[in-house]
């Protein structure tokens, strides 16, 4: 179980004269690996909603977990939480800000701890998937056009290696080719997301199984290289076969 939201609700300027309920007792539950698409009318909470999945805005009421946590909980690492649930807003300008684009799909990376090199290469990856051409990456990310922007905003996300991507409205202001370019774009991407997902439970899943009999190597290994026969040794004499049966 991934996202789940309880009894959601948020409000805009509560108690003022400007207050908005934008989303009341919403409860969802979003699984590993889906894919999912949220339509409404504009202003129905859409954009509201979604910034909810990586904790930039708080619920007025109501709980949201990601992996059984409470993302709000006094020792949740938040941060932690942004770099997994990755959010492409909008509109790419809100976030495209450095003078050419391979720097700004960097930023995310950079930010990450990556060296500026070893961010390269997680920008490079990043552009390649969202189909952004290679001698464009030192042009202003504001010389573009707004399916190139959008494009940029979304290899910014991906190269910080989300487990989630939520976008915003990725198809907005594009024209028929540009929004099924996109789609057809995303659909590859949350293919190899998932994928990626699968992979890593199965190696966890091997490591896991993998845990047990590591530990009975090393007893017999300190066994056969202990010279003196100590309580301690017994003891993991005794143990260690008894322990190995249960791991295989
Ligand atoms: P959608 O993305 O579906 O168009 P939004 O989540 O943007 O919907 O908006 C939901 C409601 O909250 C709307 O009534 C909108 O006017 C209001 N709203 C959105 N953002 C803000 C904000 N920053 N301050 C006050 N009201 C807001
Ligand atoms: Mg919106």
């Amino acid at each position: 179980m991934s996202i789940e939201l309880k009894n959601v609700t948020y409000t805009y300027s509560p108690g003022t004269a400007y207050e908005i309920h934008a989303l009341k007792d919403i409860n969802l539950s979003i699984p590993d690996g889906q894919f999912i698409g949220i339509i409404g009318h504009t202003g129905s909470g859409k954009s509201t909603l979604i910034q909810h999945f990586n904790a930039l805005i708080r619920p007025t009421s109501g709980t949201i977990t990601y992996n059984g946590e409470d993302i709000w909980g006094e020792k949740y690492d938040r941060r932690a939480l942004r770099s997994e649930v990755g959010l492409v807003f909008q509109y790419p300008e809100h976030q495209l800000f450095e003078n050419d684009v391979l720097s700004d799909v960097c930023f995310g990376p950079m930010n990450q701890g990556l060296s500026r090199e070893e961010a390269e290469v997680e920008a490079k990856k990043a552009l390649q998937h969202v189909g952004f051409k290679e001698k464009n990456f030192s042009k202003s990310p504001f010389e573009l056009s707004g399916g190139q922007k959008k494009r940029v905003a979304i290899a910014g996300v991906l190269a910080m290696n989300p487990k989630i991507l939520i976008l915003d409205e990725p198809t907005a202001g594009l024209d028929p080719k540009g929004r099924d370019d996109i789609l057809d774009q995303i659909a590859e991407l949350h293919k190899e997301l998932d994928k990626l997902r699968a992979k890593e439970e199965k190696a966890k899943a091997v490591k896991a199984a993998a845990k047990p009999k590591a530990a009975v190597e090393k007893a017999v290994k300190e066994e056969k290289t202990a010279p003196k026969k100590t309580a301690a040794n017994t003891a993991t004499k005794k143990a260690a076969p008894k322990s190995k049966k249960k791991a295989e």
